[in-house]
């Protein structure tokens, strides 16, 4: 049986594993990544549009453009990769880290973990929709991995459930690719995506959004032949006589990702609302063992966001490797407004960046965060919507003497 030994071991080589590794192996550790498919980038290599890496980068690239360069990075810094490693288990008492390749199991020594494992798509079951479970109902990854990397054709005729990020890319796509997609559904009064996305994926190309609607029961024999969509009210439930029938040969989902904590459950403390790992602002987990970065945290808008985090998590990783003492943490609590947060605890004595999405669309708001009742950090006067992740930096001066910290908008 094959064992190695390394000072900080990388689970998961997509853009906040590979973050991780390079900005661990910055500070002198010895890093080893580990992916389950055959090269690295996880996602990006699937996401051929462009849109990614405007701020990391400072340039505008493709997903495996993107990839490409953090994939160059590591190979200058010879940080070693064993790829169609599939983790198995992470054991901190014994730091040790349990992996199955076709050769077998191998166990990884460790003096610490960055658990960058990624997302799952919502399943079709979830929704508890209707059907006769016939073929032609596809998440959009999966359609997007068919289309984009194994050149699979997956229909003639398609609707789309979901007006998230990726259901409005799958919407273009599919266009592009001679799909006639009818149109995208979203059960919310307002979409789910980036209002850039919007515009370049939906209204360039004439494919009608509509809100406040639901697919209610999917119809077909071997293949789904057609669509039933409702309009809902304020609960989601669908309203009678609304029913829209759509002859569509392919229903795309795109209901939304759910963090990949599965190797973690009983090891680490999740969020409950978000389903993510609840991190420090170090990226560090409940296990101090155990650091955690990227759409396994919560699920990000931007790549960009993914890698500062995979940095972050990869940095403290490596120091906690080195025996660095932890410092004292401060709960941040959710206030009015915010749906998600993230990290959920500040380290004291560093630097603050806030990651939050809000419940409900606010127009002319305020975004604040207090300690106690004091203000120490705000935004004025902003445009929020859910789809549009909120970031922002708050220098370690202003932090220095918090006691208890609430993140709102009003
Ligand atoms: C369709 C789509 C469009 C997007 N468009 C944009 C855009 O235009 N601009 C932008 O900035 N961002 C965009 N994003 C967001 C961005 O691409 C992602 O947030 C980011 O790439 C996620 O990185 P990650 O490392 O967290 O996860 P992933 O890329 O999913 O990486 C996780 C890795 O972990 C590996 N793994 C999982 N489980 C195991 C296991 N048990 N053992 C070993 N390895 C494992 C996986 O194989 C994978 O390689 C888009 C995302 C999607 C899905």
């Amino acid at each position: 049986m094959k064992s190695y030994n390394t000072d900080v071991a990388v689970i998961g080589a997509g853009a906040a594993g590979l973050s991780a590794a390079l900005a661990a192996s910055r500070q002198g550790a010895k890093v080893l990544l580990i992916e389950r498919n055959e090269g690295s980038g996880g996602i990006l290599n699937q996401c051929i549009h462009n849109g990614f890496g405007l701020h990391y980068f400072k340039t505008e690239l493709t997903g495996p453009e993107y990839a490409f360069k953090l994939s160059q990075m590591i190979e200058e810094k010879s940080i070693e990769i064993l790829t169609q490693r599939y983790l198995l288990d992470i054991d901190p008492q014994k730091k040790q880290i349990k992996v199955v390749s076709e050769k077998g199991i191998e166990f990884i020594n460790t003096k610490s973990v960055v658990y960058t494992c990624g997302a799952r798509e919502r399943p079709f079951g979830s929704l508890l929709v209707p059907s006769s479970r016939a073929c032609g109902v596809y998440t959009a990854g999966v359609a997007q991995r068919f289309i984009n990397l194994e050149n699979k054709m997956i229909g003639k005729s398609a609707i789309i459930l979901g007006s998230g990020d990726i259901g409005l890319i799958m919407a273009r796509r599919l266009t592009l690719e001679g799909v006639k997609v009818q149109a995208v559904i979203e059960r919310m009064p307002y979409p789910g995506g980036l209002a850039r996305n919007i515009n370049q994926c939906l209204k360039d190309f004439d494919i009608p959004l509509y809100l406040s609607h639901t697919v209610t029961q999917v119809r077909g024999n071997a293949r789904i032949n057609e669509v039933v969509v409702c309009r809902v009210d304020e609960k989601y439930c669908a309203v009678p006589q609304t029913e829209k029938v759509f002859s569509v040969d392919t229903l795309i989902l795109s209901v939304g990702l759910i963090p990949e904590t599965s190797k973690l459950y009983g090891k680490v403390s999740l969020d409950p609302a978000t389903k993510g790992i609840i991190t420090d602002s170090n990226g560090q987990s409940s296990d101090p063992f155990i650091f955690a970065a990227g759409n396994c945290v919560i699920i990000y808008d931007l790549v960009d966001y993914v890698s500062a985090e995979g940095e972050n998590a990869g940095r403290n990783a490596a120091l906690y490797a080195a025996g660095k003492e932890q410092d004292e943490k401060i709960k941040i609590e959710k206030g009015n407004n915010i749906g998600i947060i993230n990290p959920s605890f500040y380290v004291k004595n560093t630097g603050l960046d806030i990651y939050a999405r809000v419940r409900k669309p606010l127009e002319k708001a305020c975004f604040v965060v207090r300690d106690s009742e004091d203000v120490i950090f705000s935004v004025k006067n902003k445009n929020y919507v859910p789809s549009e992740m909120i970031h922002v930096k708050i220098d370690k001066e202003k932090l220095s003497r918090v006691k208890r910290l609430t993140v709102e908008v009003i």
